[in-house]
């Protein structure tokens, strides 16, 4: 019994929006959704297929009212989401294939939505990319809403939280975040969501604590319990004694205090003590995350993925869309520059209306690049995007997942025709406008002399290149333990690709996930990389890392990390290293008595 009471009051969920708060629990009652299955007369199919168009018409009206509602203007920047979900509403494959089970299969029409619902959700599940598959949470955000409608059950009411609580449910919408007077919630705790779930954006960018992916949060938590929530390390505590109260007050001061002494760091240059200078910018993929990444230190933007643009849509994103979004990013992080993506997607996943190719393979697939130099029309639809956009601040193309010279060449004659129809149309931009390949594929890290003619800058990206040089998939917990980013060829593919761009006179970004780890930085500022991008959030410890230490230092013990020949060696001995360098930056100990 005592144990039970002691795992119940410490449960352990992933930290999605960083800080330490005390709060009453508010607990959104989720109506667990029933959904009746019945066969229907052949009399009753055209009925019901109205029933359903109604609550589709229904559930429009109340995104549109949400929407309207919204007064505060740092919310009203998130409201994009509900054109999201107004999108889904309208997707074609959703409404068809939910009206034709109906006729076909005469089921009512909450069976045959399901139906369509399971269809969408196992291409969702099929995706790779995290952020891309975390989308499939809006499905059912808006699934959810049809279902209620359909059912006519009233929606809960979370417009009246009442004092500052720590908002708990199973799942939280958009919509759901978006109708809450903000000022009235100190943190969030939720079942499901990750790190780049909604919640955890927005909650992030308005610097709301949030642990997310809880799993059993809503069953253990009442309402009024009294929480402690850690949102940096995922931890909850519900009904916390006296002490634990203090030893996490304890660490919130400790915490706010080294990151006020962080943030410091973040509008000073990233320049080492002995004079080097390089440049930390942010990875970011909407223009609602630039003031984040101005906040915390950013001077520019060293990856802008364009997938989101593709996304939740039957239709593909027009040039006029394209040249509005990449303006926006132009304008707001102007005097800076930022670097565009082209699209970076897997095979016709993901692109409703693009189902062309069923790919057993899809990471060796026709994906990013492949697909551009196929799909030459949505290729020159975006570029043309782009170059309009130049016209507004410097902007800088990345092409992705770049195996070869012929691919650039490719890419970058597309690119002059659509610079020749622009300039036949007096339209302006940026003639200068520079090109760069992204290093992710090990034939592209070989031939890295070769391709350093052919553009103006590289951008290695880690995440994909240790996943085809080690043959580790990214994704894949099974062999997770193989994906380690010091392996000895990773430093030595990153080494070579340094020192064949240097000696054309390139420079070199990194943008992959490596970079946000102050120890790894260290090393890649050893081995040489002219720029750093990652997520906001990481740049000013990364340059905080990079001011309190040498340059030459960082050389040397990349110099050492070349004489070992595993990577537990070397991550053992940069482990040691950045210890005994910052025993006070490596060491944050655990309240005792709390762990279980
Ligand atoms: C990378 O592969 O390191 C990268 C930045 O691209 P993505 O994570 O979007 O594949
Ligand atoms: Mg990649």
């Amino acid at each position: 019994m005592a144990l039970q009471q002691q795992v119940k009051r410490f449960i352990q969920g992933i930290g999605a929006s960083p800080g330490i708060i005390i709060g009453k629990a508010y607990l959104v009652e989720r109506f667990k959704v029933r959904l009746p299955q019945k066969r229907i007369d052949p009399g009753q199919v055209e009925g019901e297929v109205n029933r359903f168009l109604k609550a589709i018409q229904v559930s429009r009206d109340q995104l549109m009212e949400i929407k309207e509602k919204i007064l505060d203007p740092e919310v009203r920047k998130h409201s994009f989401i509900l054109d999201v979900h107004s999108m889904i509403l309208n997707d074609e494959m959703l409404l068809q294939d939910t009206m034709d089970t109906i006729r076909k299969k005469k089921v009512n029409a909450e069976w045959a939505l399901d139906l369509t619902l399971e269809k969408l959700d196992t291409a969702f599940k099929a995706i790779e990319d995290e952020y891309l598959r975390e989308r499939r949470s809006d499905l059912h955000y808006v699934s959810e809403r049809i279902y209620r409608n359909l059912l006519g059950k009233k929606h809960d009411d979370i417009t009246k939280i009442k004092g500052k609580v720590i908002v708990v449910a199973h799942d939280l919408s958009p919509a759901d975040t978006l109708q809450m007077s903000l000022k009235h919630v100190a943190g969030f705790v939720t079942d499901i969501g990750g790190r780049v779930s909604h919640t955890a954006i927005l909650s992030r960018s308005l610097g709301i604590p949030a642990v997310l992916g809880l799993e059993v949060a809503t069953s253990l938590i009442n309402g009024g319990d009294l929480l402690i929530i850690d949102g940096e390390t995922g931890e909850v505590v519900i009904n916390p004694t006296e002490e634990v109260s203090q030893s996490f007050l304890e660490r919130k001061r400790r915490t706010k205090w080294m990151d006020r002494e962080i943030l410091k760091y973040a509008s000073l240059p990233a320049e080492t003590r002995d004079g080097v200078r390089v440049r930390l910018q942010a990875n970011i993929e909407m223009v609602e995350e630039i003031s984040s990444a101005k906040m915390h230190g950013a001077e520019g933007i060293g990856l802008y993925r364009t997938e989101i643009l593709y996304l939740n849509r039957k239709d593909l994103p027009t040039e006029e869309e394209h040249f509005q979004t990449y303006r926006r990013l132009a304008e707001n992080i102007h005097p800076a520059a930022a670097t565009i993506r082209t699209l970076d997607i897997g095979g016709d996943k993901f692109l409703s209306g693009y189902s062309k190719n069923n790919e057993l393979n899809p990471a060796l697939g026709l994906r990013a690049i492949r697909f551009s130099m196929k799909e030459t029309d949505i290729f020159k639809t975006q570029l043309k995007g782009i170059l309009r956009a130049s016209a507004h601040g410097k902007l800088r193309i990345l092409l992705p997942m770049i195996s070869g010279i012929e691919e650039i060449r490719q890419a970058k004659a597309i690119l002059e025709e659509v610079k020749k129809s622009l300039i036949k149309a007096k339209i302006s931009f940026d003639r200068e406008i520079e090109v760069g390949a992204m290093i992710e594929i090990p034939s592209a890290s070989v031939t890295a002399d070769l391709l350093a003619r052919e553009v103006d800058f590289f951008s290695i990206g880690t995440n994909d290149l240790i996943q085809y040089a080690l043959a580790v998939d990214r994704i894949n917990e099974h062999v997770s333990y193989l994906y380690e980013p010091l392996h000895p060829a990773i430093l030595r593919i990153i080494r070579g690709v340094v020192q064949s761009a240097h000696q054309i006179g390139i420079p070199v970004a990194i943008c992959g996930e490596m970079a946000a780890e102050p120890a790894y930085a260290l090393v890649l500022l050893g081995l040489g990389l002219d720029e750093f991008s990652m997520n906001p959030v990481s740049i000013p410890k990364v340059k905080k890392m990079f001011r309190t230490s040498r340059f030459e230092e960082a050389r040397s013990l990349v110099e050492h990390l070349f004489q070992f020949s595993t990577a537990s060696e070397i991550e053992c001995f940069v482990k040691n290293w950045m210890a005994e360098r910052f025993p006070e930056d490596v060491i944050e100990t655990y309240p005792e008595g709390i762990k279980t």
